[in-house]
């Protein structure tokens, strides 16, 4: 069954390779993405960005495209590597971004996450709470903190944490899945429902949705937000050309 499942990977990979595309994780290139995500009818709706059913995954590796968009902004736009200096806090890490990061020598590279009973986490992740992060005042260059805060019914709280720890004119990504189409946030923490949940905001375990008023909400916790799309540089990754990236300061 093993040789099996090998070869059929085999193939996969061989009918889908070519030049429209290239992974920055795997190395692989490919002619298309794999259909990924699941179909709802409130992400059609409200056209949220950053989930869904879409065209996004590596055949090799099985990156997404919001993933392979932190790397083009991290790594290529940014060229955060090239400092070694940098103290990065890192919540809730992709794991094929931070294995990368992991290996620059920066002067800190914290992973954390909220420990939930049930799930894995990489040995070098710790146990952090983003409405109450263990580090002091002013402590981090830079902050990854993405697809988290939809989590959390207490998100400002969560956002004035991450502004917490940062130095001034620090640096934060900040990413959420994100209506195209709605200005204000829909959250209601009445329901708790995972069924009702998934119907209201996407995925069982989401609070809300963000509108595009996600920037204000940022700006009251202090930061001072760019908007940024860098899908149109780096047409080969397939990044999803309605995804910026919220990137914050201090
Ligand atoms: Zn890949």
């Amino acid at each position: 069954m093993k040789i099996l499942k090998k070869i059929k990977t085999k193939l996969k990979l061989l009918s889908h390779s070519g030049f429209t595309y290239y992974c920055p994780f795997c190395g692989y290139r490919a002619k298309d993405w794999e259909v990924v995500g699941h179909d709802l009818p409130v992400l059609q709706e409200k056209k949220v960005v950053g989930g869904g059913r879409r065209a996004a995954g590596c055949y090799k590796c099985q990156s997404r495209d919001r993933e392979r968009l932190l790397y083009a902004f991290i790594v290529e736009e940014l060229r955060l590597p090239e400092n070694k200096n940098l103290s990065l806090l890192h919540i809730a890490p992709e794991i094929k971004l931070s294995e990368i990061l992991l290996n620059q020598n920066f002067k800190e590279y914290i992973c954390g996450d909220l420990f939930t009973p049930g799930y894995y986490y990489a040995d070098y992740v710790k146990n952090i709470n983003v409405l109450d992060i263990s580090y002091s005042d002013h402590y981090f260059d830079f902050v990854i903190c993405n697809h988290v805060l939809e989590h959390i019914p207490d998100d400002k709280k969560a956002m004035r944490e991450l502004f917490r720890v940062l130095k001034p004119g620090g640096k934060a990504i900040l990413q959420v899945p994100i209506s195209g189409n709605t200005w204000e946030t829909h959250e209601d923490f009445t329901i708790s429902d995972p069924k009702k949940r998934e119907e209201l905001f996407g995925q069982f375990d989401h609070v809300r949705i963000y509108g595009q008023d996600y920037s204000s909400r940022l700006e009251e916790s202090g930061f001072k937000v760019n908007r940024i799309n860098i899908s149109d540089q780096y047409k080969k990754l397939g990044l999803n050309p309605y995804e910026d990236i919220f990137f914050c300061e201090k």
